[in-house]
């Protein structure tokens, strides 16, 4: 009995094979970890339908101070990235780490290319509070920073998936174009204000302010980190006055009471904004920045 494939069995199994493959790819997503919501939603616009993007730190609590769960070693132990934002900030995320004996998971320090902003010039005494030894850690805030760091994620992410690789650069470049052109917005917006200066309760905004020609004159804490005395809180009332400082940005995880003290004594406004981004969706990064600028505006 002769026994002849068709041509037509043979497009027929190559195809089944061939979707059989690209769902089984479909299903191995590379999951990534990040420490923040900012840097989750740039891997999620890098990696694309690749990675499966888990966060640590919930955006409306503070980054410096994360409470270690096991979830979030559960979570890290079936990790192939983990994205750290690095410049002491997220030194929890070290205890997640290693409580969850991954010893494949890829940590990539996503500082690693910024350029950091109040690095101090003399050693800094830890028992002064100060969380911000290594220099200024909030750095996600400036778009430009945005772009650097997606073309790292991108890079970690080909090392992981050399199939993927090019996409990744791809959407990397496209990402850090989208970033440019939302600050480049976000200053001819800024830019037409009458005053474009800002007090803001703890230094998040610094990189943020930079970004778009802003001014921080002062901050409620003294010290990031250290709460303001009665006699801080004065110097800022008359700076507020003297320079007639319009807005003050308030992180949603402090005490009110400062900023609406200041409020009262000098007709300040006051903004309440998280210094992340909502979800780890890949548009959440930018929808954050534009946010802020269309908050700082008044519109
Ligand atoms: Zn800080
Ligand atoms: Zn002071």
């Amino acid at each position: 009995m002769s026994y002849r494939i068709s041509f037509r069995t043979v497009v027929a199994a190559l195809a089944l094979a061939c979707c059989l493959a690209s769902s089984t790819r479909a299903m191995a997503k590379i999951k990534v970890v990040a420490s923040l919501t900012d840097l989750g939603s740039i891997a999620a616009a890098v990696g694309g339908d690749q990675v499966e993007v888990k966060t640590i730190a919930r955006p409306q609590s503070d980054p410096h101070h994360v409470e270690v769960l096991p979830s979030y070693m559960v979570s890290v132990s079936k990790a192939r990235l983990y994205l750290k934002v690095g410049l002491m900030l997220d030194q929890w995320a070290d205890q997640i780490i290693d409580g969850s004996r991954n010893n494949k998971v890829e940590i990539l320090d996503c500082s690693a290319h910024i350029i950091p902003l109040e690095v101090p010039t003399t050693r800094v005494d830890g028992r002064q509070g100060d969380v911000h030894p290594n220099g200024n850690p909030h750095y996600w805030l400036d778009p430009r920073n945005g772009g650097i760091v997606a073309r790292d994620i991108a890079a970690a992410l080909g090392r992981i998936d050399p199939a993927h690789e090019v996409e990744f650069r791809q959407r990397a470049e496209t990402f850090a174009k989208e970033c440019e052109d939302s600050r480049v917005d976000g200053v001819a917006r800024i830019a037409a204000l009458p005053n474009r200066t800002m007090i803001t309760y703890h230094a998040s905004w610094v990189y943020f302010a930079e970004a778009v020609a802003m001014e921080v004159p002062g901050h409620v804490e003294p010290v990031p980190g250290i709460p303001p005395t009665g006699g801080h809180l004065q110097e800022l009332v008359d700076l507020i006055r003297q320079r007639q400082i319009p807005v003050l940005l308030q992180e949603p995880y402090y005490s009110q009471d400062a900023p609406e003290f200041l409020a009262r004594q000098t007709g300040i406004r006051v903004i309440k904004a998280s210094p992340s981004c909502d979800s780890a969706q890949p548009d959440s990064y930018l929808a954050h920045f534009n946010k802020l600028i269309a908050e700082i505006v008044g519109s």
